[in-house]
């Protein structure tokens, strides 16, 4: 089964307790306004098969706390998010969580065949003008579902409002120098980190006068 993706990485810290293996499925028709990650939009032919996806994550899953699923929008390739759940399964002992901006009632149907494989899911579009408080989520409309016992037991904790100990976001750098910001930032924190660089950038331009 092929599955198209955006990227993995290890590990993220602001998707879900502890250390998590995320993963980004590519393709989203959903479009939101204001979605920060519109490099996943497009369906691209970076198809890879779970086989060797699953391969990649090995190395990773001894360290792993848990999976964090999330795009672009996993629901728009069912078969092969179903078909990764059952191979994440059978070698992880971690709690799943999947992101997906589908409101509940057009994929809990989709989730009830997966009975058993997604411990917590976070449903719902992403609204740019909604307030933002509680953590995990970008926007306040988005709900969070707890599925399993598992699922209780790791994401209960997550029904609460953001305090300013939470930690948001995960910066990194992959092999080729790409900067990867990863979790669910404030609404100006991007904004800010524009300025932040545009202030860094102008001594630079000065320098090279
Ligand atoms: S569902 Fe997620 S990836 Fe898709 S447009 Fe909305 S925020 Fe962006």
């Amino acid at each position: 089964m092929e599955i198209s993706l955006s990227r993995m990485h290890f590990p993220v810290t602001t998707l879900g307790p502890g250390n998590r293996i995320g993963i980004w499925m590519q393709g989203c028709s959903l479009r939101c306004k204001g979605c920060l990650s519109p490099d996943t939009w497009s369906v691209k032919n970076n198809g890879i098969t779970v086989e060797v996806l699953v391969e990649q994550m090995k190395d990773w899953l001894p360290f792993a706390d848990g999976i964090t699923i999330s795009g672009g929008e996993p629901f728009e390739q069912p078969e092969a998010l179903h078909s990764l759940l059952v191979a994440i399964r059978k070698i992880s002992q971690g709690d799943i969580l999947v992101y997906s901006g589908y409101e509940w009632h057009k994929i809990e149907s989709q989730v009830s065949a997966m009975k058993g494989l997604i411990d917590a899911l976070i449903s719902e579009p992403f609204q740019v003008k909604a307030t933002q408080t509680k953590i995990l989520r970008g926007s306040d409309n988005q709900q969070l579902h707890m599925l399993t016992a598992l699922g209780r037991k790791r994401f209960e904790q997550y029904e609460r409002t953001m305090t300013t100990k939470d930690k948001v976001l995960d910066l990194s750098v992959d092999e080729t120098g790409r900067i990867f910001l990863t979790g669910i930032p404030q609404r100006d924190d991007m904004q800010r980190l524009r300025l932040l660089l545009e202030q860094q950038e102008q001594p630079l331009k000065q320098l090279k006068k």
